[in-house]
């Protein structure tokens, strides 16, 4: 099997720094698919990708994610293993840096789904995983989109205007294996304990080695009310390909419940798509040596990977 990695860095109206949100991205597909490289599977390299995009101050996720109505960081996140149909979430988690790693062992260490809140950060002290400061997740940057948006109560629909920057991976690798990997900082003045779309199994992502892989972006509430991702996948079952499965999920959640956002998609044969209802989404493929990426409705540039092999 060809091996493929998808990203996305968020659907919306307007992306922080356009250009380094679009670098962000091709880095982080390159990050994944080093890890494939390395012999890692599908599940290492869609963790790797969201790490190397959590990291990344300019995504709304990890550090730099977006700040609720007390002005804290309460971060979601969610893998799912295409072999078995496993997943693992966290839900409006606090000071850590990588709550993808923080799902994975969710997923790998206990026998749930989900930890929330106070359960989540205790499992992450037994884990190991070091305690951050709540400044070392604020940015300028998340500080000035939360004085200037309005309060989530005050009936602004928040996917269009606020800051986006979810961000998400989907991967197949050369075993087939497929992989879906999201995290988010979630929606701008939210309120306290809102929990998004994104550790929502088969509305924030999904995969399942008989059809394929999908990470959504975009606003939550739409995203949960037609469980997107689950829908994408659905259409896949009933025999379209990716593109057409995220182009008719994206309209229905349109038409159905006035929904904006985004999907990256993967099939079980290594088609892929990223598509969106929105002005921007920034998006990367790596897949036969060649990487994809793109920003504005309907853009897409390629290059040629400078060591396609991955062997010095
Ligand atoms: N889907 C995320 C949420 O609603 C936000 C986003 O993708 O921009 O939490």
């Amino acid at each position: 099997m060809v091996p493929v990695v998808v990203v996305h860095g968020g659907a919306g109206t307007a992306l922080t720094c356009e250009e380094l949100c679009k670098l962000g991205v091709q880095e982080a597909a390159l990050a994944g698919y080093h890890v494939l490289q390395q012999g890692g599977s599908a599940l290492d390299a869609a963790e790797a990708a969201v790490i190397h995009l959590e990291n990344n101050p300019i995504y709304n996720a990890g550090c730099g994610s977006a700040l609720n109505e007390l002005k804290d960081v309460e971060m979601d996140a969610l893998i799912v293993d295409g072999r078995t149909l496993d997943c693992g979430a966290v839900a409006a988690v606090r000071r850590i840096a990588n709550p993808i790693t923080l799902s994975r062992l969710v997923m790998e260490k206990t026998n749930h789904v989900c930890l929330a809140g106070e359960g989540a950060s205790k499992f992450a002290k037994a884990m190991g995983i070091k305690e951050v400061s709540e400044e070392s997740l604020r940015t300028e940057y998340s500080i000035k989109m939360w004085e200037k948006t309005r309060h989530f109560n005050e009936g602004s629909d928040q996917s269009e205007e606020s800051k986006s920057g979810t961000v998400g991976a989907v991967v197949l690798d050369s075993k087939g294996d497929l992989a879906s990997a999201t995290s988010t900082g979630g929606i701008v003045k939210k309120m306290v304990g809102r929990v998004g779309d994104t550790p929502m199994i088969g509305c924030g992502g999904f995969a399942d080695n008989l059809v394929g892989a999908a990470s959504a972006t975009g606003h939550g509430e739409a995203i949960m009310k037609v469980t997107l991702s689950r829908l994408v996948i659905f259409h896949m079952e009933q025999g379209m390909s990716p593109s057409q499965a995220a182009d008719t999920a994206l309209e229905y959640m349109n038409t159905r419940v006035k929904g904006k956002g985004g999907i990256i998609v993967i099939s079980k044969s290594g088609e892929w798509t990223a598509k969106c209802n929105t002005k921007r989404m920034a998006w990367a493929t790596v897949k036969d040596g060649i990487l994809h990426y793109g920003s504005q409705h309907g853009e897409h540039n390629t290059k040629p990977l400078a060591n396609p092999s991955g062997h010095s």
